[in-house]
């Protein structure tokens, strides 16, 4: 029977869970690391070794774990989160946690405790810089990308795949908190005062709000592969030499574009709340360098990565050559379309991001935002003409230098 578990009770679950990790008599230590806004997230460790064996208990509550239950969330995301990473393991296993349990009745996933890893997030504001990280983000979205879609899997096989992911509460959460909402009056959204004019403004436009409800069409219908759904830095642990992916519960099949463009999005947000957290001119220029060349890096090493798994795996009924420059096109600027709504997003909607909302001062705060709403804007209504990952990064390098006069 499903109940959520408290710190005490998750203890005494993985010391029953005969895992190998731990003996069965063994005196056990907890955390709750729940930082998140949804789940139950608990560290249980033997503190004789601290950390040296631990494990993550994460558990599905039936509603919003910041919000309440005035937010029902289904608990069969664990289900879809356990299958999700048992097929990222499959393709990419050194870039997610190993599962050690999963457990349907209580809605809970033990996996392996990422520790000393950080959420990139949290490095960004530091200006931490991650070598590995595009190479390791172009290798995690193509394989999964590519060996989910119909240019790999066979037409009966992707389908029964679609059935099983079929995430419809998740997938409302998304529709409602990134298309919709946010550009609406909903008492769900908040946002900095000091942008009432430029929310009017965006609320206002009407071309926008076109292209956004495209962009949610194409969320709504395009089940070209299997995304991980919450792809941004804040589901990315890191250290410098290593990279891996966690929480992918809002996983489904949708366009490709929308786990791409998640994660330029986040990037580009870390890049405009720079703003406020590189301390001198230069390092917030050298920084900001930093991440323009990671997206870079990110779209190359993803398309070339992808072109090669097509080129050597892909079934002959799809032809070389052009359909895959426009198959990539596409993509790129679908990326472009859902990366900038992302980013307006967590402007106006519901949730935000740390980068941006650890910044006290509003008013400092609505410098780094309105860089946000430039890009993410001009993403979205420029999508269309995006030929190459340039071309983004131009629409963030104009943006952060500011308004050109005239
Ligand atoms: P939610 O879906 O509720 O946001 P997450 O999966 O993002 O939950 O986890 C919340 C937090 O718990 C993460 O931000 C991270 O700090 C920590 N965490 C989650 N999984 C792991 C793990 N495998 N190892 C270490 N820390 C983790
Ligand atoms: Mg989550």
């Amino acid at each position: 029977m499903y109940r959520p578990l408290t710190e005490s009770a998750a203890m005494d679950y993985v010391r029953s869970a005969g895992l190998d990790i731990f003996r069965p008599d063994e005196t056990l230590e907890s955390e709750d690391l729940a930082d998140g806004n949804v789940n139950l997230v608990y560290r249980v460790y033997s503190p004789s070794e601290p950390r040296q064996r631990s494990v993550i208990v994460k558990q599905a509550l039936p509603y919003a774990r910041v919000v309440g239950e005035s937010f029902p969330m289904p608990l069969d995301r664990s289900r879809i989160e356990h299958r999700a990473l048992e097929i990222q393991a499959s393709y990419c296993p050194s870039l997610v946690p190993a599962v050690y349990r999963y457990d349907p009745d209580l809605s809970l996933v033990v996996m392996e405790d990422l520790h000393p890893r950080i959420i990139m997030r949290k490095g960004l504001m530091a200006q931490v810089r991650y070598p590995r990280f595009a190479a390791d983000a172009a290798e995690f979205m193509a394989n999964m990308l590519f060996h989910t879609s119909d240019l790999f899997l066979g037409s009966a096989e992707k389908k029964a795949l679609v059935r099983e992911f079929t995430n419809p509460g998740m997938c409302k959460v998304t529709e409602d908190l990134v298309f919709t909402h946010p550009f609406m009056e909903h008492p769900g959204n908040r946002w900095n005062p000091e942008l009432d004019e430029e929310v009017r403004q965006l609320r206002a436009d009407e071309q926008l709000q076109a292209e956004i409800a495209q962009l949610k069409t194409i969320f709504m219908t395009s089940a070209q592969a299997l995304l991980h759904g919450d792809l941004h830095t804040g589901s990315i642990m890191v250290t410098p030499d290593d990279t891996k992916v966690i929480d992918p519960e809002f996983a489904f099949f949708g366009p490709m574009g929308f786990d791409v463009g998640a994660l330029l999005g986040n990037l580009a947000l870390s890049c405009a709340s720079q703003e406020h957290h590189a301390v001198t001119a230069a390092a917030r220029r050298e920084y900001r360098a930093w991440i323009t060349g990671t997206m870079r890096e990110v779209w190359q090493l993803f398309e070339a990565r992808f072109r090669s798994l097509f080129e050597a795996s892909a079934p002959a009924q799809w032809p070389r050559g052009r359909f895959l420059d426009a198959y990539m096109r596409r993509l790129l600027q679908d990326a472009a379309g859902f990366g900038g709504t992302k980013m307006l997003r967590r402007i106006l909607g519901l949730a935000h991001v740390v980068d941006l909302d650890a910044i006290s001062d509003v008013h400092e705060r609505a410098a780094a935002e309105r860089i946000a709403l430039a890009i993410g804007r001009t993403w979205i209504l420029r999508r269309r003409d995006m030929q190459s990952i340039d071309d983004l990064i131009g629409i963030v390098e104009a943006a952060v230098v500011g308004p050109v006069a005239g």
